[in-house]
């Protein structure tokens, strides 16, 4: 009893110190389903955040990794601009043999449950398809198939946000954000990194790329006239632009002393290790670091445009404010001698209690 008791208070300090509302445990035993849905915060919106599903080791290690992610997901939303609150959901399990319509739809209950305070999309570990049967227990799922309303595959609009962040901070480093003649390596040549990669060499950039699918590296080298690089020479390149976008925690106590990057900008979510220290350390080394959260909120604005009905043009217009987000997130970082991750937080907690004020005075 006594270890039961203290099990749940940690559960609940944790959530009190990263600041959640709600988690919620599902466990449903005919269809196998185990997952853990987080709610953050709801200030601005109904909470919007993915699905993952992942063979966690343990139990503990999906509830961090729920809780760490739902967070960054209140910070996204609000740095964005957008009204909706952040929140994740995780399942534990095998993503290629563990899944069925069952499980899914199981799933969809579960969050219908929650009334529409959580709606969900597709992440690591699932799909569209999945999406689809989530979709027919509730309303609250966003990125189903284009072919039922849906606005497809986010990739592209999370590439040209992660661009824009690019031209920001390189326009804060070499005065112009013109990028012909500069060079980046593209680490994780996925669904975004392609993407990234087409636009960059567009701009005549030079791109060095670096993946561990092998056989995926040789062909996106020929069809963009890139460089292929090994894994282990990535932090080690003498580059202008770092663009980590396979996972995160890549910048860390053994990366930074190897890097003579001047910009790091990339798609994955959570890059700096720990964003006290290693925003600090970039800071001290003059490496300019575009918070992730905010330079690759093109796949949220996606779903939100499903959500609201904006067409392509209105999301490519939100996309397209990133730019001058990452100019105001530097202007403050200089300003005031705080690392970047620090001042985009600042910028997003100030929306959300600016909003909150107005909330409770009506
Ligand atoms: P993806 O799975 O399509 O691509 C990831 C690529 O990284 C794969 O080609 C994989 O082989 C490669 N990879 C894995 N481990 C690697 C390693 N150690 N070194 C080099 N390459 C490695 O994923 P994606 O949709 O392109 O997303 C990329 C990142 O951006 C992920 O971290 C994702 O969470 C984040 N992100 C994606 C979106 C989106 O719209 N897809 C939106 C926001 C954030």
């Amino acid at each position: 009893m006594s270890g039961n008791s203290s099990a749940v208070t940690s559960i609940l300090d944790q959530l009190s110190a990263l600041g959640h509302k709600k988690v919620v445990f599902c466990n449903d035993p005919d269809t196998g389903l185990k997952a853990i849905i987080a709610i953050h915060d709801t200030t601005l919106g109904p909470a919007l955040g993915g699905t993952r599903m992942l063979s966690y080791a343990t139990e503990t290690e999906a509830l961090e990794d729920v809780l760490r992610l739902s967070r960054s997901m209140t910070y996204k939303a609000a740095i964005t601009g957008l009204n909706l609150g952040g929140g994740k959901a995780v399942i534990i399990g095998d993503s290629r043999k563990g899944k069925s319509e069952a499980m899914m739809r199981s799933f969809g209950r579960f969050i219908q449950n929650l009334n529409g305070e959580f709606i969900t999309a597709e992440d690591v570990g699932t799909t569209t398809k999945d999406m689809e049967y989530i979709r027919m227990e509730t309303k609250y799922v966003t990125g189903v198939p284009e072919s039922i309303g849906g606005m497809g595959d986010p990739s592209p609009t999370t590439a040209k946000g992660v661009f824009l962040g690019i031209k920001a901070c390189v326009k804060e480093v070499f005065g112009t954000d013109m990028l012909a003649g500069r060079s980046v390596v593209v680490q994780g040549i996925g669904n975004v990194g392609e993407q990234l990669v087409e636009l960059l060499r567009n701009e005549n950039v030079e791109v060095f790329i670096s993946d561990i699918n092998e056989e995926r590296l040789h062909h996106i080298a020929r069809k963009y006239k890139a460089k292929p690089v090994e894994a282990n020479k990535v932090f080690g390149l003498d580059v202008d632009i770092y663009a980590p976008c396979a996972l995160g925690a890549t910048v860390n106590d053994v990366t930074i002393p190897r890097m003579k990057f001047a910009i790091i900008a990339g798609s994955a979510n959570n890059q700096l290790a720990d964003e006290h220290v290693h925003g600090k350390l970039l800071l001290e080394k003059n490496i300019l670091f575009a918070p992730d959260y905010l330079i690759n909120a093109g796949g949220l604005i996606n779903c939100y445009s499903e959500l609201t009905g904006f067409g392509r043009k209105r999301t490519m217009q939100l996309t397209e404010n990133i730019y001058q987000a990452t100019r105001n997130v530097i202007k403050l970082s200089k300003a005031e001698n705080i690392p970047t991750i620090l001042a985009a937080n600042r910028i997003a907690e100030q929306r959300i209690i600016d909003i909150k004020k107005i909330k409770s005075s009506f």
